[in-house]
């Protein structure tokens, strides 16, 4: 069968080996089926337009083209797509599943540092939901105060909305969504109207992408794209989350201060095909 894949990186660095390893996972995954017809598309992540730089973004471009990984058009820039996300935002809203949160990051290490205090869930602490039990009154006091707030979604309304779920996953098979993991996830942040899980979940559904591929740092957010897709009435693709590279040191090269990036390796005099072959070879 034919696949749409898509890489989808946010233009706040220039690219390493671990961002070219990514792109022709996806690339290869699209192509190289013996029927034919797949597609390779870029997604541009820039809703936190604080971190991100065009120039990146052109940087983003240049080492892709440069590696011969060709993507269809139109590239698909989240920071163009907002309306879409707050509508979506919206129809959680609307649904009662989600509760604006006025704590600080302050507030929510405070009360996670507590003796009895929340579970570590695959992002950090969980929430504790001090939010959630908020009255509408006392909501529209501090927002009458000009308290920002972010939106999260309360999970035991949308677990119990939803039922059991599940996802496939091509190198762990049949997966049972746990979105519970997270807690009250953040779904809309308080500086950016939308979130990473709801603007890849909607961007995959628009763009029809059939295989996600991306590195295993992002298999535990899957459980909640999962969740998000039931009550948004989204497709559910496959999923296909892949080793991540690491340095000599076994550190991750997306947390390395200074992995060298598709540039300097090209201005080194390395060819595309030596640094393809570099991205492969560092998975063993
Ligand atoms: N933007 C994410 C990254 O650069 C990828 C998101 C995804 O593939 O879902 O790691």
């Amino acid at each position: 069968m034919s696949q749409v894949t898509r890489t989808a990186p946010s233009p706040t660095g220039r690219l390493h080996l671990g961002h070219a390893y990514s792109a022709i996972f996806a690339f290869e995954a699209a192509h190289s089926s013996k029927s034919g017809g797949g597609r390779f598309l870029l997604r541009i992540e820039d809703i936190d337009r604080q971190r991100c730089r065009p120039e990146f973004e052109q940087g983003i471009f240049e080492d892709l083209r440069w590696l011969g990984l060709a993507w269809e058009m139109p590239v698909r820039r989240q920071s163009e797509h907002m309306a879409e996300y707050e509508a979506a935002v919206a129809r959680l809203r609307a649904d009662g599943l989600v509760y604006p949160c006025f704590c600080t990051r302050a507030e929510i290490a405070q009360a996670a540092s507590a003796p009895h205090g929340p579970p570590l869930g695959p992002d950090g602490p969980v929430y504790p939901g001090t939010c959630r039990a908020l009255s509408e009154d006392e909501r529209a006091v501090k927002t009458a105060a000009g308290a920002v707030y972010a939106l999260r979604l309360d999970m035991a309304a949308a677990v119990a909305r939803t039922g059991r779920l599940e996802w496939h996953d091509r190198a762990q098979g049949c997966v049972t969504a746990a979105p519970e993991l997270f807690g009250d996830v953040v779904i809309a942040r308080k500086d950016i109207p939308t979130s990473y899980h709801l603007s890849v979940t909607l961007d995959d559904h628009v763009q029809g992408i059939t295989l996600v591929t991306r590195g295993e740092d992002l298999f535990a957010s899957t459980h909640v794209h999962r969740l998000l897709q039931a009550l948004l009435g989204l497709t559910t693709p496959e999923y296909h989350h892949h080793p991540l590279v690491r340095g000599p040191d076994g550190e991750r090269l997306a947390k390395r201060a200074h992995a060298p990036t598709l540039q300097s390796l090209r201005e080194a005099g390395h060819s595309p095909a030596e640094v393809q072959r570099m991205a492969l070879d560092s998975l063993g």
